[in-house]
């Protein structure tokens, strides 16, 4: 490990990753490995994770290939240096933000969407022109081989490589010095990946988890809203960092509302064979114990075997119950019903601030309010996840569900630093000493 980070800061300091043509040509190059292993990756994510063949390509082969498409066309000009504004009082300069790359950055994975989180975050790694050591999830075993061999049949080790291995293996690299850490995965692992980064006052990046709620006013669409929360949900079987985790639904709307889950659930996730399945075991029991069998109002078959849970719908429950004490990244969806708006964003404000939230209404008031009065990383109105999918907006999570963001534009700015900078045309004085009256009269009057 030593030896490899060793050789990639010798490479970085060739310079070599600093230049446009450098850069564009590596990411046409990941690009084309990308396109090359589709079939491969997505017999992997099968494999881990029961994916289907549209998902593996919409939520994480594609999903990347956009990303990089979107990152050549703009590269040129996110690596240009911007001219800023400069004040009157510093007359005869100009200002400028150059972009320059951290160096060597380590990219950490979790298990969940086990490619597109370490290769979203990999194009804007390169994108800025850094070297990168990828830790791909443990879990994910089959989709960790694929990452590895794609990797490094494509790039030079001292410039991209792949570093497998259990969490002993991640605690280990964490402890050497990079000069950029980007962290996919769990609040309880961030804090441990936040700590060894001080100890070299290392910047991170850090995508966490949480219970992203749901709020359904007296006004939605219901019908709507059970679409767009049955997808949300269920895709990956629930294991989506920004999957709705729970509904708060208006009283006066449940009993509708879960007819309608129900009936949507029937149409898109009925089907075992293109269902996903939960990672491990050990996440299966976490999940089945949440499962209080008497709020059951849909779904709960489960099949050991293979990790199987079907969709499933909790009722009346309450926040003390087991299901609402964690993030449940799993097909669980609890209902719960609120009648006044004010006193559920109260109660939403005593707990963490989530990933994600999202509301369904047609009350403007309504949304307005719930947009100005909570904290979270980011959302949708009358829709649900979407908002991971649009670059032109970052993403990433606050307080317990993360640090900085990505995606798009955001990305390059990410694994960059701002490098400010003044290039002086006039020369003059004025701020120097010998001091005087009417050189401080003056400043007085810039000043204020
Ligand atoms: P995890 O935190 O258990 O594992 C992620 C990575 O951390 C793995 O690569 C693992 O090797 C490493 N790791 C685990 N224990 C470690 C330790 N003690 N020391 C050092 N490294 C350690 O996460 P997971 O279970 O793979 O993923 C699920 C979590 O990730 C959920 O909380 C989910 O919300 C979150 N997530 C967030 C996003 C986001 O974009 N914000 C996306 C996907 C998942």
């Amino acid at each position: 490990m030593n030896e490899m980070i060793k050789n990639q800061k010798k490479f970085f300091s060739t310079n070599q990753t600093l230049s446009y043509k450098y850069r564009k040509e590596q990411l046409l190059k990941l690009k084309n490995v990308i396109i090359k292993y589709e079939q491969p990756l997505k017999d992997a994510l099968y494999h881990d994770l029961h994916k289907s063949s549209f998902e593996a390509y919409s939520t994480e082969i594609g999903f990347t290939l956009h990303s990089i498409s979107y990152a050549l066309k703009h590269l040129k000009q996110w690596m240009k240096p911007k001219r800023r504004k400069t004040p009157i009082f510093m007359f005869g300069s100009n200002s400028y933000i150059y972009p320059e790359p951290y160096g060597q950055v380590l990219i950490i994975g979790p298990y969940n969407y086990p490619a597109q989180l370490v290769l979203e975050p990999l194009v804007g790694a390169i994108a800025s022109g850094n070297t990168v050591i990828i830790k791909p999830s443990e879990y994910a075993k089959e989709v960790e081989k694929v990452i590895a061999k794609m990797i490094q049949e494509t790039f030079d080790p001292s410039y991209i490589d792949v570093v497998t291995g259990d969490y002993q293996v991640t605690s280990k690299l964490l402890d050497e010095r990079f000069d950029y850490i980007f962290f996919t995965g769990s609040t309880r692992v961030g804090q441990i990946v936040y700590e060894k980064a001080s100890k070299h006052l290392t910047p991170v990046t850090l995508e966490l988890g949480g219970k992203s709620p749901t709020i359904i006013d007296e006004s939605a669409n219901l019908k709507k809203a059970a679409a767009s929360i049955s997808f949300g949900k269920f895709m990956n079987a629930g294991q989506t960092c920004i999957a709705p985790d729970f509904i708060y639904v208006h009283e006066s709307k449940k009993n509708e509302l879960i007819k309608l889950l129900k009936k949507e659930v029937e149409i898109r996730y009925s089907n075992e064979e293109t269902f996903g399945h939960i990672i491990h075991q050990g996440h299966f029991n976490r999940l089945k114990n949440l499962i209080d069998d008497d709020k059951v109002v849909y779904g709960n078959q489960l099949n050991m075997e293979n990790n199987f849970i079907s969709p499933t719908i909790l009722s009346d429950v309450e926040t003390t119950d087991k299901v609402m004490q964690e993030e449940i990244f799993g097909p669980i969806l609890p209902i719960l019903t609120y009648s006044n708006l004010d006193e559920l964003i109260a109660q939403l404000k005593q707990g963490e601030k989530p990933l994600a939230l999202y509301m369904f209404s047609k009350n403007k008031k309504h949304i307005n309010k719930v947009l100005l009065e909570l904290s979270f990383g980011g959302g949708a109105i009358n829709d649900t996840i979407m908002h991971v999918s649009n670059g032109h907006i970052p993403f990433g999570g606050v307080g317990q569900s993360g640090i900085g963001a990505y995606h798009g534009k955001t990305s390059f700015d990410t694994f960059s630093h701002m490098k400010s900078i003044v290039t002086k045309k006039i020369h003059h004085t004025l701020a120097y000493p010998p001091y005087s009256e009417s050189k401080e009269r003056l400043i007085k009057k810039i000043l204020k």
